[in-house]
């Protein structure tokens, strides 16, 4: 591999190790993924295995204990595949987002399986009346005793056929603005038929990429799944 002049010799001998396994394991699947549109959680516990999905995770939960550099070698070994298919970006963030502002508990119930592959991650933003001005999500979770009730749609969330961990931005206060957005984070292993997923979108690119619609009718979540804990919550903390 061409080494960048920040690379050390770990990160040369990381890339080594996901080069390795993307050209024996994701080369071999990309037709697959083609006609399937997916990509199959043995693909995400094989990476697992490997340490590519959880490098930059303390080893506390299940990690590597290194920094986001090592995530950034496993990208740059993955775009040399040419792959756009496997959404390992965004399950990347949803596992920053449960390390970054998660409890303790919360990082300890989800982080190992993210890690191992056994969990697929999603973020889930975009609406169908909504894009980059997240502001205006109409999804709303209502607080009713130890639950949540969310209610709304999304559109256009990679891993949406095959993740199992979905990180939804819903509106907990919608007369607060900014400060009224929360994430619950749905385990949809532990879900009732509140939940529904959509579409897989047909799109001129990108075709092993499950990006699909959800739906949200009522679901109960426990309320214990506020990313966080709090709804309104101080960035600066
Ligand atoms: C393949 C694919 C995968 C995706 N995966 C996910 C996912 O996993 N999770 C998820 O939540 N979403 C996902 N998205 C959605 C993506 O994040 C949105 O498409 C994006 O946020 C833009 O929203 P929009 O398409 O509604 O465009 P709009 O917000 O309507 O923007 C349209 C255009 O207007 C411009 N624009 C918008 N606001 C302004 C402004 N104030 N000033 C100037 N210009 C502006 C934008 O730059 C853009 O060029 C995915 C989309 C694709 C295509």
């Amino acid at each position: 591999m061409k080494q960048a002049p920040w690379m050390t010799e770990d990160h040369v001998a990381y890339g080594d190790t996901v080069r390795q396994f993307l050209s024996r394991e994701l080369t071999a699947s990309m037709e697959r993924w083609t006609t399937q549109g997916y990509v199959e959680g043995d693909f995400w516990r094989k990476a697992g295995d490997v340490g590519i999905l959880g490098a930059s995770i303390p080893e506390c939960y299940g990690g590597g204990g290194l920094d986001r550099t090592f995530d950034a070698v496993a990208f740059l070994e993955y775009s040399r595949t040419g792959d756009t298919g496997w959404g390992l970006g965004v399950h990347n963030i949803a596992a920053h987002y449960i390390l970054g502002y998660g409890t303790e508990d919360q990082k300890k119930r989800w982080l190992p399986g993210l890690v191992s592959g056994q969990r697929i991650g999603a973020i889930a933003i975009t609406e169908p009346g909504s894009g980059s001005d997240m502001k205006s999500i109409s999804t709303r979770a209502r607080k009713q005793g130890d639950t949540y009730r969310i209610s709304g749609s999304k559109i256009f969330i990679t891993n949406g056929q095959t993740a199992n961990l979905l990180c939804v931005v819903t509106k907990t206060d919608p007369g607060a603005g900014s400060r009224g957005i929360s994430i619950i984070v749905v385990d949809t292993e532990e879900v009732d038929d509140g939940f529904r997923r959509g579409r897989k979108l047909k799109k001129l690119g990108m075709q092993r990429q499950d990006t699909s619609e959800l739906f949200f009718d009522e679901l109960s979540v426990p309320a214990e799944n506020l990313l966080g804990g709090v709804e309104d919550r101080d960035s600066t903390n």
